[in-house]
């Protein structure tokens, strides 16, 4: 009997280590829940549609609640009108409708995760589509960029719209949304073409963010910057530590995404120039300003009959149309009838330029390699470790 609690006293000890080594695997798996419940309970809203006078609601199982939290049985499709105090469904007026389904809420016949919101705004129905930042990221991918680029790219843009997604959101917390669902903040067209490498991109990089000095910057990013990406101030005014611009020879091995050329009739400037707010006549030229050191223009003047008048390129952008006068690194050939421009570079050229990051990518750089190039000092973290 002497030898029971010599030959028990091992059993006790192995007891007590696996009852240790079960408390420390139980907690540090609470706290990795707990890392994966701060990512995956954020959620982001997004301006979807805004100022409508109908909207289409549609999808399978959907749960329909009004304003005092009560829920609505009502048959889909279903047209939300609006009304002059709110909204009409079926005959009865309502001001703010939230749809929600476990797989998709179709809105005027495109498919959202989360819910959809409902309201009244002075211009008309906004409808804002409230999801997981992390949903949110997977349906955006292949609007910004295509899915099918080198995977180390398309993690690099995962990254860099959620931390683009997260500074907003920090900025509009007091707002109604966070974000718009166009070129103003991210190109989003909910869950329309989402698939399995956007799926992977975003869940390889889950909850990583670009930090500077422990905050989440502002993570500013267009299509091709033509050879070096510009400085914050020169087109927002506000100098940022990690947008001074860098030289990007990468984005030219894609000359189709980069150079471009526009032609159009002074009328037609003039008009559009009229448009937009300058008062001017007889329009005879478009003169180029100097030229910043990243290579773009800092004013154009408008030739017209009663004088010069010099606007920023970007107002210039702006008033013509950013989608002709794609960037401010162009020249300007006037013939007699026509006048023409021709640039390289595609959008404001702050920040990361995505198809400098896919060549980047091509030629093996990882995806962190390819965020510190174009936001020099900044550091990725895991949003778990700044909270
Ligand atoms: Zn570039």
């Amino acid at each position: 009997m002497c030898f029971y609690p010599q030959v028990l006293w091992p059993s006790y000890r192995m007891r007590i280590f696996i009852l240790i080594s079960m408390v420390m695997v139980l907690l540090s798996l609470s706290g990795l829940s707990r890392i994966n419940a701060a990512v995956l309970d954020e959620t982001i809203r997004v301006a979807i549609v805004k100022s409508a006078s109908e909207i289409l609601v549609g999808g399978e199982g959907l749960l329909v609640t009004k304003e005092n939290g009560d829920a609505l049985i009502i048959a889909f499709p279903v047209t939300v009108a609006l009304a002059k105090d709110g909204m009409l469904v079926e005959g009865k007026l309502y001001r703010r409708l939230t749809f929600s389904a476990s797989t998709a809420v179709y809105v005027n016949n495109k498919p959202y995760r989360g819910l959809a919101e409902l309201t009244v705004s002075e211009k008309g129905i906004l409808v804002i589509n409230q999801l997981p930042l992390e949903e949110y990221l997977v349906g955006l991918i292949n609007c910004e960029i295509s899915s099918a680029w080198p995977i180390e790219a398309v993690k690099a843009q995962a990254i860099i719209a959620r931390t683009y997604a997260l500074n907003r959101k920090m900025a509009r917390i007091t707002s109604p949304y966070h974000l718009e669902s166009s070129v103003i903040d991210q190109v989003y067209e909910g869950s329309l073409i989402e698939d399995s490498r956007a799926r992977r991109a975003v869940s390889e990089t889950e909850g990583e963010v670009l930090t500077f000095g422990g905050g989440i910057i502002q993570a500013f990013y267009h299509s091709s910057c033509g050879g070096r990406t510009e400085a914050s101030e020169n087109v927002w005014g506000t100098p940022l530590p990690y947008l001074k611009g860098v030289e990007c020879l990468y984005c030219l091995t894609a000359p189709s995404a980069t150079i471009w050329e526009f032609k159009s009739s002074l009328k037609d400037l003039e008009d559009k120039l009229r448009t937009a707010g300058y008062k001017i006549s007889g329009l005879y030229d478009i003169k180029p300003g100097a030229v910043n050191s990243r290579g773009r223009l800092k004013q154009v003047t408008l030739m017209a009959s009663k004088g010069g008048v010099a606007i920023s390129g970007e107002q210039f952008r702006k008033a013509i149309g950013y989608a002709v006068i794609k960037s401010t690194r162009f020249t300007v050939k006037n013939t007699k009838n026509e006048i023409s421009f021709s640039g390289s570079g595609n959008g404001h050229g702050v920040g990361l330029c995505q198809w400098g990051a896919k060549q980047r990518a091509l030629d093996g750089f990882g995806f962190g390699e390819i965020l510190s190039y174009y936001y020099p000092g900044t550091e990725l973290k895991k949003l778990s470790d700044i909270r």
